[in-house]
């Protein structure tokens, strides 16, 4: 096997751009240098429209769940009430950290493979009126669920003054988000998911109105602590020693974005999640997700007991070098999920198609040889 060509189809890590790789093997310079500090304020104001939002963006040293848990300690203090609504793995990591940090959480649950609707939420509002914030994950990673998060805002907006905080680790940089717009308050990802870099970047993106609750808030957070990274970005530094390398990636990552565009990012996106689901459709094998909810980024394939997830999984790793992902907790080993977010276009995605159709033969299930790359042909065809 040609180990330089693996290829990578999971919902994070994903695939680095050469040019991003390149940029980030660039002499270590110094991280209080003028040149860093360049760098640092360039790339903090071309997140924000990634962000949809003119509020400053910290780039943080730290996986996602680094900034996930800013979120938290930085807004809530302990008994405070939270929301956190749950739709899969990462809604419960997010409810876990409140925990830990002596917050009062009440789960607005949904069984994995479904969206949290607005009018779930609006009457959970109701039943717990002193929530004093809300927590969303916008792509559930677990499940392949793309939330509703505008509709939620709204009804946040509406019925209640609690702060809408959302993990959109999984999604930033490949679906819309207008943070402002929607008013959502606090906006987190990180660097290994649409991003196109290595994990060891998490972002974080603070509305005014988290901020003045920010103030109110007793620190209890050192590293984390949101109010550091604000003072010194007003400096154009960071309060520690960031992540030097993987800004000079990110600084890549932002320039090659403004070249595709944002819309022409979306579009690549829906393109990749639609050649996806009609593939699987033609192969007969069952989506997790209604269409109306799936997210762009990654597709969850419950094939139930028409064959083992694990064993299409082997084959294709072990006889042609892809790596697709599994289920987690209550899934594994019953689901499988195809990444196609970041570095990733369409010719990746009839590849990783044609691979599927042959290791399911392979593995002892019948299908069309042919017939989920035509399905995805056609989709790409009908693109234009
Ligand atoms: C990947 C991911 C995270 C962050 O995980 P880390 O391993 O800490 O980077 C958080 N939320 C979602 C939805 C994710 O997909």
């Amino acid at each position: 096997m040609l180990q330089e060509k693996a290829i990578l189809r999971i919902p994070g890590p994903t695939p680095i751009p050469p040019r991003v790789q390149q940029a980030m093997s660039q002499p270590m310079i110094g991280h209080r240098s003028g040149q860093f500090s360049k760098i640092l304020k360039e790339t903090a104001e071309q997140l924000k429209p990634i962000f949809g939002t003119t509020q400053d963006v910290y780039t943080i040293a730290g996986s996602g769940t680094s900034a996930l848990e800013m979120s938290v300690v930085n807004t809530l203090a302990p008994g405070d009430e939270a929301i956190v609504t749950v739709s899969g793995a990462f809604g419960e990591r997010f409810a876990k950290i409140c925990e830990r940090y002596n917050i009062t959480v009440h789960r607005l649950q949904v069984p994995w493979g479904e969206a949290i609707l607005p009018e779930q939420l609006q009457s959970f509002l109701q039943e717990h009126p002193s929530a004093k914030a809300v927590f969303a994950t916008h792509c559930e990673t677990s499940t392949g669920i793309l939330n509703p998060i505008k509709e939620l805002a709204g009804t946040i907006n509406q019925h209640s003054n609690a702060l809408f905080i959302v993990d959109a680790v999984s999604c930033l940089g490949a679906v819309p988000c207008e943070m402002d717009d929607w008013g959502v308050d606090i906006v987190v990802t990180g660097s290994q998911k649409a991003f196109m870099l290595p994990t060891g970047l998490a972002f974080i993106a603070v509305s005014e109105r988290a901020w003045k609750r920010i103030e109110e808030v007793d620190p209890r957070a050192f590293y984390l602590d949101l109010r550091a990274y604000r003072k010194s970005l007003a400096d154009d530094t960071t309060p520690y020693t960031p992540a030097v390398s993987l800004i000079h990636g990110l600084q890549e990552v932002v320039a090659m974005i403004q070249e595709e565009g944002l819309e022409q990012i979306y579009a690549r996106h829906e393109l990749m999640k639609e050649m996806t689901r009609q593939a699987m459709r033609a192969l007969n094998v069952p989506l997790m997700t209604s269409d109306q909810y799936a997210s762009p980024t990654v597709t969850s394939i419950n094939p139930g007991d028409l064959f083992d997830a694990e064993a299409l999984r082997k084959t294709l790793r072990t006889k042609y070098n892809v790596t697709i992902a599994g289920g987690q907790q209550h899934l594994k080993g019953k689901i499988f999920r195809i990444g196609h977010m970041g570095y990733c276009d369409p010719q990746d995605v009839l590849t990783v198609i044609a691979l599927i159709e042959v290791s399911l033969i392979q593995i002892g299930y019948q299908v069309e040889l042919g017939a989920g790359v035509k399905a995805a042909q056609e989709v790409l065809i009908q693109h234009g």
